[in-house]
């Protein structure tokens, strides 16, 4: 049996925990946070990171932080997780869906200006496997009509566009720290906040509305309802094992890099055979290894492919069904013209085991019957 993920252990995570435990600071703020979020500001240049319960909190965060109101319209790909849509349709946003790129399945920036109303608020481009979106461009389009920038970087701790880390691009970038990830705490996330005038907002949105941070800091001499907010800050427990693996985030990146290069190396004679694509990675991006997946031919049956891997004891799988097929992203949601790359790339695409600690061996096996399993198709 070959799972599509394990979550990986560092070993100090438990320590940590006992460490907090130890110290009597178990609600959030406590030192573990505060080791997180300077760890995360250092590596990534961004003006505040704040922890939070996921990615999903930290984008919710970002559409009260940009007071998303009824009608407003968010642009973004379909091919996305459902976190990117969910949090500015619980503020009455509208979902604009555009199509994505060929190479790289993100957002296609060439499609985005003609996607503009005069409703539209903001643009979430989303990172897919940790390999950047045209951020130059997007940045462009948001600075001369606007508009804002919060990148779904779910996927993108330890990657970079042009040297610089995802989500530390737009206004805000939202992290996940979900066990599918590379760096985990079970379930987790930041809020990047990249300009400095947005910091208190931030911190009090993420504190129930109210000015505890600034209290606890000895700034204001009590602390009271300011504003909506809701509870988006998790105990220091969570930041605790979170801090193990912020530890060895290097050493984890290099180690996924390595298990995606034996992939890429493997499969560069069927893509050369025309039975499969690779993943694209443009210059400009230092990718993280988060995922290694593969885009069958047309013309090959995905559904037996799997079937097939499965019977072997690989855990190999699709990938998002596009949002504007789902029954909310139907309800909620408004296509921008075609979204013909979107429908067909999202079928034809087929994700494999990525983990630390997958072996040569493992590996080698998955590279065998997923390649005999499409030569018996070609
Ligand atoms: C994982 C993921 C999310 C959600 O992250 P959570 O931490 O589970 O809320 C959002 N967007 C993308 C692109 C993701 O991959």
């Amino acid at each position: 049996m070959i799972e599509f993920n394990r979550p990986h252990m560092t070993g100090n995570e438990f320590e940590y925990i006992a460490q907090a435990k130890r110290g009597h600071v178990l609600a959030g703020d406590g030192p573990f946070t505060k080791k997180c979020s300077s760890w995360l500001e250092e590596i990534t240049g961004c003006a505040k990171a704040l922890l939070t319960h996921s990615c999903t909190s930290a984008l919710e965060m970002s559409a009260l932080l940009l007071d998303i109101a009824p009608g407003d319209e968010i642009i973004m790909p379909s091919y996305t997780f459902v976190s990117t849509a969910n949090a500015f349709v619980l503020r009455g946003g509208v979902p604009v869906f555009v199509d994505i790129r060929e190479d790289t399945l993100n957002l296609d920036e060439t499609l985005i200006e003609s996607a503009i109303t005069t409703r539209t608020r903001a643009i979430v481009p989303v990172h897919y496997a940790g390999v950047a979106c045209e951020m130059d461009t997007i940045m462009d389009i948001a600075r001369r009509y606007g508009i804002n920038v919060v990148e779904d970087a779910a996927q993108g701790l330890m990657a970079n566009y042009k040297g610089r880390a995802l989500g530390s691009i737009g206004d805000f970038g939202a992290l996940s720290f979900h066990e599918t990830k590379n760096i985990i705490s079970g379930e987790g996330g930041a809020l990047m906040v990249n300009d400095h005038s947005k910091i208190h907002r931030a911190e009090t949105i993420r504190e129930k509305g109210t000015d505890r941070s600034r209290f606890f800091r000895g700034e204001v001499d009590k602390y009271t309802w300011q504003e909506v907010g809701s509870s988006f800050l998790p105990g220091d427990l969570v930041a605790a094992f979170l801090w193990a693996q912020m530890e060895e985030a290097q050493t984890i990146t290099d180690l996924r890099l390595s298990i995606w290069s034996r992939y890429h190396n493997a499969f560069a004679s069927l893509e050369r055979a025309g039975v499969l694509r690779r993943p694209f990675i443009p210059q400009e991006c230092g990718h993280n290894a988060h995922m290694y997946y593969v885009l069958l031919r047309e013309d090959i049956d995905r559904h037996k492919i799997l079937q097939e891997l499965k019977q072997h004891g690989i855990g190999a799988v699709f990938h998002y069904v596009p949002l504007h097929t789902s029954p909310a992203g139907q309800r909620y949601g408004r296509l921008h013209g075609s979204l013909a790359l979107t429908d067909t790339l999202s079928e034809r695409l087929i994700r494999l085991p990525l983990w630390v600690g997958l072996t040569n061996e493992q590996q080698s096996q998955v590279v065998e019957v997923l390649s005999r399993a499409i030569c018996r198709q070609a």
